[in-house]
């Protein structure tokens, strides 16, 4: 089986590329490299019998005609977004072009590619989406995927758009069409501006460690090999039409998740302990969702697929990856003034 795979130099594209490439699928990694994206992150399949990689733009028509025409997929696993919500609360505009007008374009592409091969029918497309779609919780009640969408950020709403428009040509066209949406991620090759590697690297230069508002928001977290994992699994398994609730069953507040962090660097890397210290409380995200949480009974019951690591065993190896990987991120402080934003320097 052949996958092509947009946003496959991302984070979590490129956890799904690594690990299609080691379960002995060919893989067509197709991604635009913005600041998001690294090579670095798929170096060690870059070799492999059956990998490819393809920059283009996916909300160019005629390149993703030609990645279709020249290599023949039998499925699309579609990871390619702007996703970083703070960068849409600044500039929601790359979020509507890519997340929205891409998504569209992508699917076109798909569904003249699949028509005109005679709309095979185990050609699959999979589209990778977020739980932030649902909206924000109270203290209690989760996801599930019969949840009203009620997005509130502009990352979410350009997501829960690019996940109608995927029902809809399921629905409109028979377009085979999978859905998942999964809770936050956190792993190995995530860019340095995100939660865990900010409080990994702020705690490494000594710097203050921001936490949002009372760090009292909750989130559900996801080891990123995980994810990838099950995006594998509802690729070959899922019923079609249908959309997946993918959770780590790991609730956390951000101040708790940020301490265990904390005392996992105090422990691995003693140097400037105790790194709590660091912590430092700023004004809160413009509409901040309080709580996400993810059913998971879905995806459990009918592909028998769960979580292979605890919260604090995923954490222990991101901290772990951070340590011995300063030559990935340390290039990456000077990208886009990610480094300048967060007090380090590269
Ligand atoms: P990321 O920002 O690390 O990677 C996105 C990749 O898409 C980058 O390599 C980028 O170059 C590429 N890209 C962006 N615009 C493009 C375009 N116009 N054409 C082609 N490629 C383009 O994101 P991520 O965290 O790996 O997320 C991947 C997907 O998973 C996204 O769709 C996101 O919404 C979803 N998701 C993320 C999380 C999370 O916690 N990170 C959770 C659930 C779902």
């Amino acid at each position: 089986m052949k996958i092509l795979v947009t946003g496959g130099a991302g984070f979590i594209g490129s956890a799904v590329v690594r690990q299609a490439v080691r379960d002995g699928f060919e893989v067509v990694n197709l991604d635009a490299l913005t600041y998001a994206a690294n090579l670095d992150n798929v170096a060690s399949v870059a070799d492999a019998p059956g990998y490819a990689f393809v920059q283009a733009d996916i909300t160019d028509r005629a390149a993703m005609d030609a990645v279709f025409a020249d290599h023949a997929p039998d499925a699309v696993m579609h990871l390619a977004a702007e996703s970083h919500v703070d960068r849409s609360i600044d500039g929601p505009g790359a979020f509507i072009q890519t997340n929205v007008t891409g998504t569209y374009t992508l699917l076109e592409a798909a569904r003249a590619y699949w028509t005109k091969a005679g709309k095979p029918d185990g050609f699959r497309f999979h589209h990778v989406s977020t739980d932030e779609v649902f909206g924000s919780l109270g203290p209690t009640g989760m996801f599930t995927e019969d949840t009203p969408y009620d997005p509130r950020s502009p990352y979410s709403a350009s997501k829960a758009a690019s996940d109608h428009l995927v029902r809809a040509w399921g629905e409109t066209y028979g377009l085979p069409v999978v859905l998942s949406n999964c809770s936050n991620n956190y792993g190995p090759f995530h860019f340095p501006e995100k939660l865990v590697p900010v409080v990994i690297l702020n705690a490494l230069h000594g710097k203050p460690i921001p936490v949002y508002g009372a760090g009292e928001n909750v989130r559900d977290w996801l080891f990123v090999e995980d994810h990838a994992d099950a995006l594998l699994c509802v690729l070959q398994n899922g019923e079609l039409g249908r959309s997946y609730n993918i959770g780590g069953e790991n609730e956390a507040r951000n101040i708790d998740l940020i301490r265990t962090i904390c005392g996992l660097l105090d422990r691995m890397h003693p140097e400037g302990a105790p790194h709590d210290r660091l912590i430092e409380f700023v004004t809160d995200r413009p509409g901040h969702d309080a709580r996400y949480a993810i059913d998971p009974s879905r995806i459990r019951a009918e592909l028998g697929w769960r979580p292979s690591v605890t919260l604090e065993q995923g954490l222990e190896r991101t901290v772990r990856w951070y340590l011995d990987n300063e030559n990935w991120w340390r290039p990456l402080l000077d990208r886009d003034g990610v480094g300048a934003r967060l007090g380090v320097t590269a």
